[in-house]
């Protein structure tokens, strides 16, 4: 049986069986190819699902993709970081904020950096006189530092 209601939208005898598909995800410039993919797909409303052993293999690809574009933009942030003459811990207080090992979590490719910051480095580096000018304009520029009392305890709370 190759055809049956798609069990997304509901359309009758909707969903064809696929087999021997191959898939190319690509991220930032990289590629992996997913061979001999099989599943449902839907002609009416283009949503389909894999069989489970091809999910299986499509998810590990998109997971391996995903992890070797961390690691890329960890190794070019590490870069612009070194090129700055910037410790890891200059560079939380100076740029990205967050957690003292926030940027050691970028730079080994745990993390995904937010994109404003990457943004950031890439100006750096492209400019990196940029930096005098950072380092004077952060002055001021985190405000989450204040302390606050609580009017009806007799102590004063300190938000970190
Ligand atoms: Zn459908």
């Amino acid at each position: 049986m190759n055809t049956q209601d798609c069990f997304i939208c509901g359309a009758p005898d909707a969903m064809t069986r696929f087999e021997n598909r191959s898939e190319t995800l690509r991220v930032k410039g990289m590629e992996r190819r997913v061979d001999n993919l099989s599943g449902w797909e839907c002609q009416q409303c283009g949503d389909g699902m894999h069989d489970p052993d091809s999910s299986d293999r499509h998810s590990a690809a998109g997971d391996d993709l995903v992890h070797a574009a961390r690691k890329m933009i960890g190794t070019e942030i590490k870069r612009t970081r070194r090129k700055l003459h910037l410790t890891q811990k200059e560079a939380v207080q100076l740029l990205s904020g967050g957690g003292h090992n926030a940027f050691s979590r970028y730079e080994r490719g745990e993390l995904l950096p937010p994109k404003p910051l990457v943004l950031l480095m890439r100006l750096l580096d492209r400019y990196p006189h940029l930096l005098t000018d950072a380092k004077a304009l952060t002055e001021g520029a985190d405000m989450r530092g204040f302390t606050h009392t609580l009017n009806t305890a007799h102590k004063a709370l300190k938000t970190s």
